[in-house]
């Protein structure tokens, strides 16, 4: 009987221990699986945490490249809005462009109305034409942004490469609805998008800086023309002579250039004034103010000085070639024919005293004072001629003027 007891108490107590060992391995195999969980939540977590890192640092370096882009920009436009001609304009795109705009080519281009061309001012990357025509341009045609690309319909601009196999960008310089220019490039089509975003947006605020300071530059030039020119002939007016007669005879000191200087004058002017009227004397002075913009080089200044008297300075020119120039002229003044309401307003002769430094006036500041006694000597000689400065022009005291 006890023993019968016993066995069964040890069945029992075999029994619960056996539970227990289950019991034990459902708590362990528990245990593992909340481990393996979360160890698997770890991992899960401190990947996302680096891809979130990454994300960061890439948006940082993106702030990073914006931040600095934007200095550039601040730059370019500032230099330019303190340059005072387009020439020095050209030098600053020259140097910032590139530095703005490094990755792919591109260039900046100014029109230039003279030749209805577009010429190249700055280039970076690759090399682009020199020049093209404005119809060349689906962007100047457009008015607006153009952009193709080799997995596209768009045809691309005629003034890229025919063989490209690039993304092209186009934007017109527009300031007061006049075309100014344009810049266009070249891209990789496998640029990320977020990094195309601020590029074009860079683009498009540098287009917007550079068509502002354009402007302005054009317009302070359009209103010192009006100050130093002539509004009937378009020819340099008294007041330029006298800013530059000074700085030229300072510039003449240095270099020892020779410089010519003629006086004009149209003969018997007041005739066609009161046979034909003043508009008709206007013509005439309109055909004289022609001829002598077209004679003349670049570099010489031919100005109405008043009236109907004109001087013309020669820098670089000796006496010798600019008498030469100085008969020429005369005789093309004396072929050209004015027509007024479809009439001949007959032949037209000009007078013209001549000095020059320092072939045979020592003092450079006697010039325009010598011409003039010169021209008169013309007058007195019949007129229709061209007559030396006297040699022996005396050297007033104190520099003169026109
Ligand atoms: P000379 O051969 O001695 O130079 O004779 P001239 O008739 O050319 O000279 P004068 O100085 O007697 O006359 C110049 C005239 O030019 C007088 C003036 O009315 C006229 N004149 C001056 N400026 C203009 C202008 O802008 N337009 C016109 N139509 N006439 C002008
Ligand atoms: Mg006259
Ligand atoms: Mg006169």
């Amino acid at each position: 009987m006890e023993i019968r007891a016993i066995a069964t108490a040890f069945d029992r107590m075999a029994d619960a221990l056996s539970q227990e060992d289950a019991e034990r391995i459902r708590a362990e195999n528990a245990l593992l699986a909340a481990k393996q969980t979360l160890e698997q939540r770890v991992q899960d977590r401190t990947s996302e945490l680096q891809e979130a890192v990454a994300v960061a640092f890439e948006r940082n370096a993106l702030l990073e490249t914006r931040r600095h882009d934007l200095i550039a920009l601040n730059e370019m436009s500032d230099l330019l809005q303190s340059c005072q001609t387009l020439d020095e304009a050209c030098i600053v795109l020259d140097r910032a462009m590139p530095a703005l705009f490094g990755m792919g080519t591109g260039g900046a281009y100014l029109f230039r109305e003279s030749s209805n061309l577009l010429e190249r001012v700055a280039q970076w990357g690759g090399d682009l034409p020199i020049s093209f025509m404005p119809d060349d341009c689906w962007s100047l045609r457009l008015g607006r942004t153009y952009s193709s690309s080799p997995s596209d319909t768009r045809p691309h601009c005629s003034h890229f490469p025919s063989e490209t196999m690039n993304a092209t960008h186009c934007v017109p310089l527009l300031a007061q609805g006049k075309t100014l220019g344009a810049l266009v490039f070249l891209w990789d089509e496998s640029v990320p998008s977020p990094d195309l975003d601020s590029r074009l947006k860079l683009v498009q605020a540098a287009a917007d800086r550079i068509s502002l300071a354009l402007a302005n530059i054009k317009l302070r030039q359009s209103l010192r023309d009006l100050s130093i020119r002539d509004a009937l002939t378009g020819l340099y007016n008294r007041r330029f002579v006298e800013e530059t007669f000074e700085r030229e005879m300072a510039r003449i000191a240095r270099s020892q250039e020779p410089f010519s200087l003629m006086m004009m004058d149209v003969d018997h002017f007041k005739r066609f004034n009161d046979t034909f009227g003043h508009d008709a004397g206007d013509m005439v002075l309109r055909s004289v103010g022609e001829l002598l913009r077209d004679y003349f080089r670049s570099t010489d200044m031919p100005c109405r000085f008043g009236g109907e008297e004109f001087l013309v300075m020669l820098p670089g020119t000796s006496l010798v070639n600019a008498q030469e120039r100085a008969e020429d002229l005369r005789k093309a003044v004396k072929s050209l024919t004015v027509l007024h309401q479809g009439r001949p307003v007959g032949q037209i002769t000009i007078s013209i005293g001549l000095a020059a430094y320092p072939s045979h006036i020592a003092n450079r500041f006697t010039l325009i004072e010598a011409a003039d006694k010169a021209l008169y000597q013309a007058k007195a000689l019949g007129r229709d001629r061209v007559v030396l400065a006297s040699e022996e022009t005396e050297a007033p005291e104190e520099p003169r003027t026109a």
